[in-house]
């Protein structure tokens, strides 16, 4: 595989790692206890950089390239604690690419300078009650009442959303289907607006899940990102970002398990020699790591592309619809070697297990991922 790291990219990757392990690591279980991470996480990231790595240097981003995000991706996944990894990413990769990319002056100086500065928290607002793999069926309205949008209905499963500042928004300002929905950047100060309730998950526990209400909430007309009824078209932009680097950790998470479980069975005995040596084990590991090597092969070539501005939707499909499902088995098999040890909280593995869950039905679930392929391949 050919190198598409310089000697910058690692240097860029040695400093993201000394923060994770000295910052975030040693806190893991106790934000996941707390259901909570502090907000001040949000403020180092975006003074280190790290919120803004190929986002606009005019409004505090770094303006680098894609493998610089490739190298966050990797290194995030050291601090074990899915729920506070996936907050930054919808902080840096989902909620602000497409202010970024589309966004005004006005919108890119009031939502995104703040966010890429860790000042202002981000969310991603896509997902309804009703509907979360059918994007075209958004049913919250934006109806348009002179210079502004009065906001009516409801999201769910919204990251980040009890503290959010503001959300990049999904609603319906047009007639039915994909044609009628538009992007806004919203503010979550505005009357009208309420968090109903912080979901109680399974898993990715530090992060905050919401449901969300708006209720004749007020916004101005320019908040909207590019042009009204076009929104449909940037989410799908957007996800590409955000199913790309779900790939990208859940490699990295999926090397850190193998990783991790080899260390104990060269410890751990049983029947008088280290786990490790029963060949069993062995070819199960070296079966992971021949198809984890597969998959991070397909996620590097996806990743290649997306850096070159191409629109490679389908292997990115591909890359998450193999990774996710991959990650399924290598975290059963791990936890599995643990024996009792993978079954508490303190273990790494325990909780990998649990939360690698989620990349099977968060940013489009694996069916759909299926759908989008078999689309583009054309049957
Ligand atoms: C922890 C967590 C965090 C999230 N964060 C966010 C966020 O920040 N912002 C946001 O907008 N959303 C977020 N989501 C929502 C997430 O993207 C959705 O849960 C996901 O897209 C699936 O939608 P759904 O839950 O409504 O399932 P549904 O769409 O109801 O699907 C249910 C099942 O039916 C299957 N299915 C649906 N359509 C088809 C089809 N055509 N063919 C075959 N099978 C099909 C699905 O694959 C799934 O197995 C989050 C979800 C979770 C769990």
């Amino acid at each position: 595989m050919p190198n598409f790291f310089t000697a910058e990219h690692e240097a860029f990757r040695k400093s993201v790692r000394a923060w994770v392990e000295k910052e975030l690591t040693p806190h893991a279980l106790d934000w996941d206890r707390a259901g909570i991470f502090p907000k001040e996480v949000f403020k180092q990231a975006g003074e280190l950089g790290f919120l803004g790595i190929n986002h606009d240097a005019k409004y505090g981003g770094s303006g680098l390239d894609f493998w610089y995000v490739v190298a966050f991706c990797e290194e995030l996944v050291r601090s074990t604690n899915a729920g506070v990894n996936m907050a930054l990413l919808v902080q840096s990769q989902m909620a602000t690419p497409i202010i970024n990319e589309i966004g005004t002056d006005e919108q890119k100086r009031e939502f995104l300078a703040p966010a890429l500065a860790g000042e202002k928290i981000a969310a991603l607002g896509v997902s309804e009650p009703g509907m979360g793999s059918d994007v075209a069926n958004i049913k919250t309205t934006a109806k348009r009442v002179g210079d502004d949008y009065v906001i009516n209905g409801s999201k769910m499963w919204i990251t980040n959303g009890t503290r959010a500042d503001f959300i990049t928004l999904g609603v319906r300002t047009g007639g039915e289907g994909y044609g009628g929905i538009s992007l806004l950047t919203f503010p979550t100060d505005v009357k009208g607006f309420s968090v109903s309730k912080k979901l109680d998950k399974v898993g990715n526990l530090s992060s905050d899940t919401a449901i969300l209400f708006f209720e004749d909430c007020k916004v101005p007309a320019r908040y909207v990102l590019g042009e009204e009824n076009e929104g449909f078209y940037h989410i799908m932009t957007n996800f590409q970002g955000e199913r790309l680097t779900g790939a990208l950790t859940t490699v990295a998470a999926m090397e850190q398990m193998v990783e991790q479980a080899v260390r104990y069975g060269n410890e751990r005995q049983a029947f008088g020699k280290p786990l490790i040596k029963f060949q069993v084990w062995r070819h199960k590991f070296v079966e992971h790591l021949a198809n984890i090597e597969a998959a991070k092969r397909l996620t590097y070539h996806a990743s290649e592309l997306y850096d070159a501005k191409e629109s490679p939707v389908k292997e990115i499909s591909m890359a998450k619809l193999v990774a996710g499902d991959l990650a399924q088995k290598v975290a059963y098999d791990c936890q599995q070697f643990y024996g009792g040890m993978g079954y508490i909280e303190e273990t790494a593995i325990a909780r990998a297990w649990r939360d690698i869950r989620l990349i099977t039905i968060g940013g489009g679930t694996s069916e759909i991922m299926k759908e989008i392929i078999s689309k583009l391949v054309g049957f």
